[in-house]
């Protein structure tokens, strides 16, 4: 089967350019991770799969991807140690917007799995992802040996991982039966992921995914990652820079702040909300032996910037119910 065919028929049914701008920041992340992969920042062999060309960034680039994926993996891990330690239950996690993350290939090389694995995309991006999976080997021999491709290339289906298409603006109507029918069950301990994605959407379309999971998914932990703080100077540069992009971060203004973004959750009735800008994740949770080895991996001498920068992206974690489970998370610690 022609995997790559079905990217090209879907751009001629016409998305608009705004969603081809936002698909496209799927490349930036990919990039960056693969930069900082081969510099030996962060421990991720698959995504060099997915970037062609490569580009070296910036070391303050690196150090900030490093922050984001470490914050990431902690996140997954302690999800999954946890599920093992205290339940009988197997849980779910479902990445929103997951571009070429390859944290599931990562956890399964390390025979850290989760019950069910879910990834939603666009069409276009989850078409790209299947077929670059299928073309290599070390990513097609992680896939559970009952998958099947589906929907014309653009979807991956098994018992354990679900690389499925969707447009997360109609989540309830499109994505949630998407979900059901792959084996999705609300009633198991669940942690979404969303890196970079609802901050892209307009606010009611990324609330009304919360709410959804706020009311039908008892257990639910939920990690985000995204930019803060429009406000000041650099807030309005980067604002200006990715609208010259035609990127327009929709729910900036809905959520500007580390209260915001955490009262986003507590205000629905989730017990527990934490928000930790990057500055502070780097500050606090990379302890003393890492920063040594990152600094002989590239001399970083703009500190003032990497703050700067830092300081614009926070991480959300928040919790639905006080479990034993959830209780055992503190990733953003
Ligand atoms: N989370 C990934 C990708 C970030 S780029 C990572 O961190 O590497 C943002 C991703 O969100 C893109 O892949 C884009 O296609 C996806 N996205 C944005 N809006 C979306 C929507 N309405 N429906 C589905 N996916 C969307």
């Amino acid at each position: 089967m022609d995997l790559g065919r079905f990217t090209e028929s879907q751009r001629a049914g016409g998305a608009s350019n705004a969603d081809h701008a936002v698909q496209g920041t799927s490349n930036d992340a990919a990039v960056s991770r693969e930069s900082a992969a081969r510099l030996g920042y962060i421990a991720d062999p698959f995504i060099r799969h997915f970037v062609k060309p490569a580009q070296r960034r910036a070391p303050l680039i690196n150090r900030g991807t490093f922050c984001r994926f470490h914050g990431v993996q902690n996140t997954l891990c302690q999800f999954i140690q946890a599920l093992g330690a205290t339940t009988q239950a197997s849980g779910q996690i479902v990445v929103l917007g997951a571009g070429f993350d390859t944290s599931f290939f990562i956890l399964e090389k390390e025979g850290l799995s989760a019950g069910k694995y879910f990834e939603i995309d666009f069409a276009e991006i989850t078409a790209k992802k299947a077929a670059t999976i299928y073309r290599h080997p070390d990513l097609k021999s992680l896939l559970p040996s009952d998958t099947q491709v589906a929907m014309g290339g653009s979807e991956l289906h098994s018992s354990r991982y679900s690389l499925l298409s969707g447009d997360l603006r109609q989540f309830q109507s499109h994505v949630v039966p998407k979900l059901i029918e792959r084996g999705f069950d609300p009633n198991e301990p669940t942690l979404f992921l969303s890196e970079c994605v609802l901050i892209y959407l307009d606010p009611e379309h990324s609330d009304h995914i919360i709410d959804w999971i706020t009311l039908s998914v008892p257990n639910a932990a939920i990690l985000t990652y995204e930019q803060i703080r429009p406000d000041d100077r650099f807030g309005q540069m980067m604002i200006d820079n990715l609208r010259a992009r035609q990127l327009e971060l929709r729910g900036l203004h809905a959520y500007p702040t580390l209260e915001s973004t955490s009262q986003r959750f507590l205000s629905r009735g989730w017990h527990s909300s934490t928000a930790v800008d990057l500055a502070a994740y780097h500050d606090r949770c990379i302890d003393e032996s890492e920063r040594k080895r990152l600094a002989k991996l590239e001399f970083l001498d703009e500190w003032e910037e990497f703050t700067l920068l830092a300081q614009h992206y926070a991480f959300t974690f928040a919790y639905s119910r006080d479990t034993d489970l959830f209780q055992m998370l503190c990733p953003l610690k």
